[in-house]
């Protein structure tokens, strides 16, 4: 008897097979921007589909070392990545995936909504990157904080361009390194010192405990200066230099080595994004430059890297959620079961379709905190930035839950086959796994989001875009109309008390709740707004979402009647 071999099919071209993509780069840049963007989109989704799925394949099969020591016994901290891991770097570089809203070309045409088109970008990019999104989101964020005023600037001059470079020779990438063993979320226990040189340059010493991307050329340091006295908030960014090349402290030698006093002590053994090498870092009188005056409180400057960095957190989960759909979508349509195909399965459309409203709520979240950001940056847009204060951590954190639980049901969605390393989809599971932890957990956004909404009246940008969205439903959906109503007098209800006593037992202890609630009516507001301008498929995801996530009901029947349009 012949032997079965089960055929599947590759999915959808990730940009065209995306209608919720389009439909949203539509109504943000209008017919004429989203067609000056289509180029851009069109090409780098026939790389993803081609090259970089295969150098994705290749820098999860060929993980990276560290070399220590060099055939004499010299200490190196040789950082060796594969060849497809360099792929995705040249790729990142030549899509502008970092660029995009740096270039002036690219504020002229879609001025604030480059940043739309940046998040679009990453959406396709992202999922098969081998998460190499890890590095572009910090390099973003470096590049962001570096355009700050208070960045001098010769250290703007010298290292921005590098960042924000297309040609893969000239650009680089950023790590981050703020964690220390004894505190990630709580950074006031950061031990790590920094001396003035007397030269306008600082020298660091201290122990980073998590800094991935270890191989970029640069790092943006949190460190205390010397006599700051404890806490955080006078923690001061620096640009520490990664290799000998660039720094000043260099006595000649090879200047691919490590920058003098900066030491990799060994790579983390992660449970995902097995490619992107994470280091335990040791810093001894390395040499470093100021990001803003390191006498004034910099912890608020680093949150501009921070917000950055959440921002793609949010883009790369939703990135993962759509292929993971993509790729279960494309198996469910070969996959034979009892007697016919799995998509035609009532119960397994019910569970694709139900991925699908979790997408698009993911989507939205995503999309919305990118807009917003570039409003801020562009026109220093007030109301823009009121609420972005309070839309990153919610995005950040809802998006991060679903990115994990949506990946567990792709993995199931496959059987067997879904557990087994070679299909590429555990995959999808262990990398999720990450982004609700890095750049704050659930719970430290969550502390976050009751700070910004008890004591920076964030509460009122978000209050005003629910009311206003339950105005809008009113049209499309009598029931979606009264929830979304009711779920803002609650969300009212409950800022009014927790502000009365934000560091009260009732309000920390139910601060999660809190977010998570405030998150999914965002979200529903968001796909409101989106249907209400004409998209189909936001209509009936923005009613399944608002019952599955602020009713609590079952939405299998109408998940499974509306698949082809879900997903
Ligand atoms: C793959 C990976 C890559 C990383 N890369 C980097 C990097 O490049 N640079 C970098 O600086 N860091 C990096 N990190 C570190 C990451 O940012 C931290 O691990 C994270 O911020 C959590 O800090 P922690 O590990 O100290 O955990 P802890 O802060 O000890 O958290 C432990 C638990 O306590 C909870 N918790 C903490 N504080 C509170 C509170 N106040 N109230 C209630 N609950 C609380 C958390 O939610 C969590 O569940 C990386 C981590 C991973 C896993």
């Amino acid at each position: 008897m012949a032997r079965f071999v089960q055929p599947v099919p590759a999915p959808a071209d990730p940009y065209t097979g995306d209608p919720l993509l389009r439909s949203w780069l539509d109504r943000q840049l209008g017919p004429a921007g989203h067609a000056a963007a289509e180029g851009r989109l069109t090409d780098l989704a026939a790389d993803v589909s081609g090259p970089l799925r295969a150098a994705h394949a290749d820098a999860e099969a060929h993980p990276p070392t560290l070399v220590r020591y060099d055939p004499w016994g010299a200490r190196i901290d040789r950082v060796d990545t594969s060849a497809g891991w360099q792929a995705q770097r040249a790729a990142a570089a030549r899509h502008a995936v970092v660029a995009l809203p740096y270039l002036d070309s690219a504020r002229g045409e879609w001025g604030a909504a480059a940043r739309v088109v940046q998040h679009a970008l990453l959406h396709l990019y992202g999922a098969e990157s081998a998460t190499f999104s890890c590095p572009v989101a910090m390099a973003d964020g470096a590049a962001a904080l570096l355009s700050r005023p208070e960045v001098d600037r010769s250290v703007r001059d010298a290292w921005l361009p590098r960042l924000t470079a297309t040609d893969p020779d000239v650009a680089v990438t950023s790590g981050q390194w703020m964690t220390e063993a004894q505190g990630g979320s709580d950074l006031s226990r950061s031990d790590t010192v920094a001396r003035p040189a007397g030269d306008g340059s600082w020298r660091l010493t201290g122990e980073k405990w998590f800094c991935s991307a270890v191989d970029s050329a640069m790092a943006v340091a949190l460190a205390r200066p010397e006599g700051a006295g404890p806490g955080s908030r006078v923690l001061a960014p620096f640009l520490v230099p990664r290799y000998a090349a660039d720094s000043p402290l260099a006595d000649g030698g090879d200047p691919t080595g490590c920058a003098p006093g900066v030491r990799v002590h060994r790579l983390k053994d992660k449970l995902g994004t097995r490619a992107l090498p994470t280091a335990e870092v040791g810093l001894r009188e390395a040499y470093a430059l100021p990001l803003g005056d390191p006498a004034q409180p910099g912890l608020v400057r680093a949150m501009t890297l921070v917000v950055v960095t959440r921002l793609h957190n949010a883009a790369a989960a939703v990135s993962g959620m759509r292929r993971g759909l993509a790729y279960a979508r494309a198996y469910a349509d070969a996959r034979q079961v009892a007697g016919g195909r799995l998509v035609d399965s009532p119960l397994h459309k019910a569970t694709l379709g139900t991925l699908g409203v979790d997408t698009a709520g993911a989507f939205v979240l995503a999309g919305h905190a990118f807009a917003l950001f570039g409003r801020v940056e562009v026109g220093a847009d007030p109301d823009a930035a009121a609420e972005l204060r309070v839309v990153a951590p919610l995005a950040k954190l809802a998006t991060g839950r679903l990115a994990v639980a949506c990946a567990s049901e792709y993995v199931e969605a496959f059987g067997g086959a879904g557990y087994v390393e070679d299909t590429g989809v555990p995959r999808l599971l262990r990398d999720a796994q990450v982004l609700p932890i890095w750049e704050g957990t659930t719970n430290v956004l969550a502390l976050d989001v009751l700070r910004a909404v008890t004591r920076e009246d964030a509460a009122r940008p978000l209050l005003r875009r629910l009311a206003a969205a339950a105005d809008t439903a009113r049209s499309l959906s009598p029931a979606l109309a009264h929830t979304l109503t009711a779920v803002t007098e609650e969300l009212r209800d409950t800022f009014v008390t927790i502000t009365a006593d934000p560091g009260g037992v009732e309000a920390v202890a139910g601060a999660r709740a809190v977010a998570l609630r405030a998150a999914y009516a965002l979200a529903a507001a968001l796909l409101v707004e989106h249907a209400a301008w004409g998209d189909e498929a936001a209509d009936v995801a923005a009613r399944l979402w608002a019952r599955r996530w602020l009713r609590h009901e079952e939405i299998a029947l109408d998940a499974h009647q509306h698949l082809d349009l879900l997903c």
